[in-house]
């Protein structure tokens, strides 16, 4: 599941540089994450950066994106610029 903030953000800006996918960016009234680009930090951390260092702990996961630990890596795949990273071929020719 991708994250989101809620409106008890007080808006103190430690996380957004934390984001190793820039998925936080600041909203009309307070931050917000894009769910199109958070992996769960999956790809990159172990814990979601954000979580661990909001001093409110105002971000929860988001109901409305469910997704997979192998959804997310492909999330994280995708965002890296590679579609789903054509493991390397087997040598079919190897020289004779
Ligand atoms: S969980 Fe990770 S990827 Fe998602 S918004 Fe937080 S820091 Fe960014
Ligand atoms: S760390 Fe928490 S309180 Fe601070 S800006 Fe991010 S979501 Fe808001």
């Amino acid at each position: 599941m991708a994250l989101w903030i809620t409106d008890e953000c007080i808006n103190c800006d430690v996380c957004e540089p934390e984001c190793p996918n820039q998925a936080i960016s600041m909203g009309v009234e307070i931050y917000e994450i894009d769910a199109g680009r958070c992996t769960e930090c999956v790809g990159h951390f172990d814990e979601p950066q954000c979580v661990q260092v909001c001093p409110v702990s105002c971000i929860p996961v988001n109901p409305a994106h469910v997704e997979t630990k192998v959804q997310l890596l492909a999330k994280y795949h995708s965002l890296q610029g590679g579609a789903a990273s054509p493991a390397a071929e087997p040598c079919a020719h190897p020289t004779a």
